[in-house]
């Protein structure tokens, strides 16, 4: 008995050890990354039903190391908050993405909306509206094409504190979607007190849909509410044709998934921008 639990603790030091190892190889990997500029952006596609085309997209985070191969967003990110390099990652995605939207502008592309993921930790350094803002100033980009996806974890900070930071970037015409919708604890509180004009129902939602009743109903209530409250309903993560139908006869009008498209890369993005694809 004592052998096997001498066993375990083993084992569990072992994981720990690996685990701060990476944490430890990740942290440098991210800040040569954004030293060198290698961190990449993809674009997921929005499609809207009203508009019968794409006129929006979400922006992802890539990262490629030579001899780590992919890393996911789910994996760096929290390091990079942890770490304190989020700060700069934030305005790195900002950055980018108003070169993007510049670039449109000078080949007389139409303009579309970019959802960028703005972490909680982001909100509560100093300057961060201002760091922001000046990034999109100097691109001379109109806020109004920035959309900022915050979770629900932003409450964790004081609200009169969150409210007055949402309220300077609303002034200036930048917009907030609630992201990640559904997956939390009072969701239904935060779409009332929070000034946001969408809302992303979490992937987990549709999948459950299929199978639970409930769940079905749940999405078909979240519908209603959206539209009695005038926010924009956005369902991530649809896969399937049966989910586009289920979501469409509810009146679910605007989706994300990869039924409809994967994040590109930059260079395939425009050809999805106001592609009529009404079916
Ligand atoms: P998220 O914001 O909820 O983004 C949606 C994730 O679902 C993305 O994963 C996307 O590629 C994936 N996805 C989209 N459609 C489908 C689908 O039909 N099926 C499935 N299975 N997955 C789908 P990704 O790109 O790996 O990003 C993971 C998370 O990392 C994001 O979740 C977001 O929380 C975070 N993240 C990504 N980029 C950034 C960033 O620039 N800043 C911050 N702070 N977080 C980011
Ligand atoms: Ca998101
Ligand atoms: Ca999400
Ligand atoms: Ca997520």
């Amino acid at each position: 008995n004592t052998k096997s639990e001498y066993g375990k603790r083993m084992v569990f030091d072992d994981h720990d050890r690996q685990m701060m190892e990476r944490r430890f190889l990740l942290t440098s990997v991210i800040r040569k990354a954004l030293d060198d500029e290698t961190f990449r952006i993809f674009y997921q596609p929005i499609y809207s039903f009203r508009n019968q085309s794409y006129t929006k997209a979400e922006a992802l985070l890539r990262l490629y190391d030579e001899n780590l191969g992919w890393i996911t967003p789910d994996e760096f990110i929290p390091i990079a908050e942890e770490q304190g390099l989020i700060h700069d990652l934030g305005l790195y995605v900002l950055e980018h993405v108003c070169r993007k939207l510049v670039d449109r502008k000078k080949k007389g592309l139409p303009p579309v909306g970019i959802h960028i993921n703005v972490s909680t930790v982001q909100f509560s350094k100093n300057g961060f509206f201002a760091s922001f803002m000046e990034i999109i100033d100097r691109y001379g980009i109109d806020p109004s094409q920035i959309v900022m996806e915050v979770t629900e974890s932003i409450m964790i900070q004081s609200f009169d504190f969150i409210m007055a930071i949402m309220k300077r970037f609303i002034d200036r015409g930048v917009c907030f979607s609630l992201d990640d919708f559904g997956t939390g604890y009072s969701s239904l509180n935060y779409i009332a007190a929070l000034p946001i004009s969408s809302i992303k129902l979490d992937k987990s939602f549709i999948d459950r849909s299929e199978k639970s009743d409930v769940y079905a109903l749940l999405i078909k209530n979240v519908v209603e509410i959206a539209r009695g409250l005038k926010i924009e309903l956005i369902v991530e993560g649809v896969e399937t044709t049966g989910q586009v139908k289920t979501l469409t006869k509810i009146g679910c009008e605007a989706m994300q998934g990869y039924y409809f498209s994967k994040p590109l890369p930059e260079t395939e993005l425009d050809n999805f921008f106001y592609q009529d694809i009404s079916r």
